[in-house]
């Protein structure tokens, strides 16, 4: 087999066989196939595509192309969650604790944030002494105990995905659907959970941009995911304006701590409580997902849910006492309130321009090396559909930096402000099972 005949194959928009997806994967990871010819066969993908059954062979060769988390030794249903991502996404942090209450096991491996604000594993690490670098006995040790883990990527799991997608972010090939499902499932995939809930972001915040475009990545991902005999489903939810009030490492921790004593904002609320329900329907806890919702409230309401995230907190070597007392957190130097100098009705505030001053502020990297404040961020006042009134405050921003004057003109022209009133925008848009 020679790469450049796959190349050739594909440019000419054939079909390629599973052989040579096999083939063209080891050859990358182990280095026999250079950059070049892999540069040249993605765009080739970008531009003509693969069908189902390349995307399928593709993640399956990607799966295989590391360590394979085998989470078989842990009695009952491991469940797992994963976010396209999104500005103020700190939903893990909730569902998380509020499924391990019920008895699921939540086992996720997650990622850093590059861009925007961090990740989860970046707003974990900004609560003291917290360690999310278990290996992968420690991992499952603690789903064991607690129910829950959540960790950085432990093991070898899928170094072709590592590689390649670092390929395709500086060869512009990352925006297509078989490319980005491969990557996703095949991590996914390799975490070795019984049942996967995908969260597919959709609007100016995230990689999907209209509702269609989600419905084609979440529709593949679940088909992907079942092909695998693992329970997938997916949410389709808005990332038009950001998620919650808070955008931010530290903010983003208290805004999901204030959540589960019952007090977080109503679209993060309602996210929160769809995708817990779903993933207790998926581990057989819940036979509906209004059985499911009445569960997670009561586990809310009875501080259950609190109480399993401080067990989580403390069993990864983080300081329960400023979970007890966010006053605890550090706080930035400067916060400055942002006012609206007109009245109206706000028509929207773009994830987009949010998420990249939350990022000029301090709170995400422009490259990977870069180090996070996590004290730094933006809490919005208001949300798309609320009414506005001359002087009052819109969002507030927390800082270091010294110059963020053209920051702060560029969240006030994330905000549109009409005249006549506006319908608040749907959390959820679509569910896929
Ligand atoms: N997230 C991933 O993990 N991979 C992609 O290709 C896109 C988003």
């Amino acid at each position: 087999m020679h790469i450049v005949d796959i190349i050739t194959k594909k440019r000419d928009h054939e079909v390629l066989t599973k052989e040579e997806i096999n083939y063209f994967i080891n050859g990358y990871v182990s280095g026999e196939i250079k950059d070049y010819h892999a540069s040249s066969l993605l765009m080739a993908i970008y531009l003509n595509g693969m069908n189902y059954e390349e995307t399928i062979n593709l993640t399956e060769a990607m799966l295989h192309s590391g360590d394979v988390l085998d989470l078989s030794d842990i009695p009952g249903i491991k469940v797992d969650k994963h976010s396209t991502g999104g500005v103020g996404d700190k939903t893990s942090m909730v569902i998380g604790p509020i499924v391990a209450c019920c008895g699921a096991k939540l086992a996720k491996m997650s990622g850093r944030g590059l861009g925007f604000t961090g990740g989860t594993l970046d707003k974990l690490e900004s609560i003291p002494g917290m360690n999310i670098n278990l290996d992968s006995e420690q991992f499952k040790k603690q789903i064991k105990d607690i129910g829950i883990a959540i960790v950085g990527q432990t093991g070898n799991l899928v170094p072709a995905d590592k590689k390649l997608y670092a390929l395709r972010d500086v060869t512009a090939t990352v925006e297509v659907l078989s490319l980005i499902a491969s990557s996703i499932m095949s991590k996914k995939l390799a975490s070795g959970s019984n049942t996967i809930l995908l969260d597919v972001k959709v609007g100016s915040g995230a990689f999907m941009k209209t509702p269609e475009d989600a419905k084609s990545l979440a529709t593949l991902l679940c088909n992907i995911g079942n092909s695998f005999n693992r329970d997938t489903r997916a949410v389709i939810t808005n990332m038009q304006e950001p998620l919650g009030l808070a955008i931010g490492n530290i903010l983003e921790v208290k805004e999901a701590i204030a959540t589960l004593k019952g007090h977080g904002p109503k679209d993060f609320v309602e996210l929160c409580e769809k995708c817990a329900s779903i993933i207790l329907n998926q581990a057989k806890i819940v036979k509906s997902l209004d059985e499911g919702i009445k569960l997670v409230r009561e586990k809310i309401n009875n501080g259950e849910a609190f109480n399993k995230f401080k067990e989580f907190i403390a069993a990864q070597g983080g300081d329960t006492s400023y979970i007890d007392n966010v006053d605890k957190f550090k706080v930035a130097k400067t916060s400055v309130s942002i006012k609206s100098i007109s009245n109206g009705y706000i028509s929207e505030i773009n994830s987009l321009d949010i998420g990249k001053a939350a990022m000029e502020l301090g709170a995400g990297r422009e490259s990977k090396e870069d180090p996070i404040d996590y004290t730094a961020g933006i809490v919005l006042s208001k949300k798309v559909g609320d009414e506005v009134k001359v002087g009052e405050e819109i969002a507030k921003i927390y800082t270091n930096k010294e110059d963020f004057k053209n920051t702060l003109a560029n969240i006030y022209g994330a905000f549109k402000i009409v005249k006549k009133p506006v319908e608040e925008p749907k959390i959820i848009i679509d569910y896929i099972k």
